[in-house]
């Protein structure tokens, strides 16, 4: 019986012995070994002399947010109505660059009731544009704000050639460089259609889409709660005219850019999406 007992205790000690883990093997993890063992990649071997190192030369890794771009100064042009501002805050969010809309400066002035506001108020609402000596001045003193030193993406500027002269020099001056222009293409036809959909934010300036961006509740902006309007300058009997200004004064930038080749054409007439889609490869190009 007592040959019995010992037996079983013995039988029983040998158990505990081997499930008891080793020192210092508790914390390993089943699949740490078997990593250990990987072979070192043939690239790893040291080249012989005279014969370019192997080792792949790490590239940026591509990045949504395009902040290896920076520092980046882009042009966005086309007529009213093609959709710059939702692109423009778009790509102001994800290159993390100031929006430079000298519409949006207007509009604020004209609602703050400055001497500027007074100004420009009659021009915005007949759908003309602010005189040069007037829009130049603005824009260069926006520029040298230090939040604009990283780059800028302007919404609206240059509306003229002169203006476009200005902007060059400007940018020699502060020794920095345009580097794309994007143009969004939209046919008249698809312009007036649009435009009586489109709501603006009094407030902060965003623009919505009744039908093609609509905001998250019906009539308020998405981020400031505001009732949605519809700017003066989008009714219908203001449309046209702007049209024609933009045919007549702006639409010359396009062949003022191409041979420069800075110019980015983009099919406007799709999903807000995917038109940022092409402005976001074409500015990676
Ligand atoms: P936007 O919001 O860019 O469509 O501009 C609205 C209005 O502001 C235009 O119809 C013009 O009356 C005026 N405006 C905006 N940008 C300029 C500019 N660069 N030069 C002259 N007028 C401008």
């Amino acid at each position: 019986m007592a040959r019995a007992t010992a037996a079983a205790q013995k039988k029983k000690k040998a158990s505990k012995k081997r499930a008891a883990p080793k020192k210092g093997a508790a914390q390993k993890k089943p699949g740490l070994r078997k990593l250990k063992r990987v072979k070192k990649p043939a690239l790893a071997a040291k080249p012989a002399k005279g014969i370019p190192d192997p080792k792949p030369t790490p590239r940026p890794t591509p990045d949504m947010s395009g902040r290896s771009l920076l520092p980046l100064n882009i042009l966005l042009i086309g007529p009213p109505g093609a959709g710059k501002g939702t692109q423009a805050e778009k790509i102001s969010s994800t290159f993390n660059i100031p929006h430079l809309s000298t519409g949006n400066l207007f509009r604020a002035a004209i609602k703050a009731g400055t001497e500027l506001g007074k100004k420009v108020e009659p021009l915005l609402a007949a759908g003309k544009l602010v005189p040069d000596d007037v829009t130049i001045p603005i824009v260069d003193e926006r520029l040298s704000q230090p939040d604009a030193t990283q780059g800028v993406l302007f919404d609206g500027y240059p509306r003229t050639i002169p203006q476009a002269e200005a902007l060059e020099r400007t940018f020699e001056r502060l020794g920095r460089k345009l580097n794309r222009v994007v143009l969004i293409e939209v046919p008249d036809s698809a312009i007036v259609a649009r435009m009586s959909g489109r709501r603006s934010c009094p407030k902060d300036g965003s623009v919505y889409h009744v039908v093609a961006n609509p905001p998250r509740e019906p009539g308020k902006c998405d981020k400031c709660g505001t009732d949605l309007v519809t700017r003066p300058d989008d009714q219908p009997e203001t449309v046209q005219g702007r049209l024609n200004t933009y045919t007549a004064q702006t639409a010359p930038l396009i062949a003022y850019y191409e041979p420069k080749g800075l110019l980015a054409r983009v099919d406007g007439v799709r999903t807000p999406d995917q038109v940022f889609e092409s402005i976001h490869s074409g500015l990676r190009r």
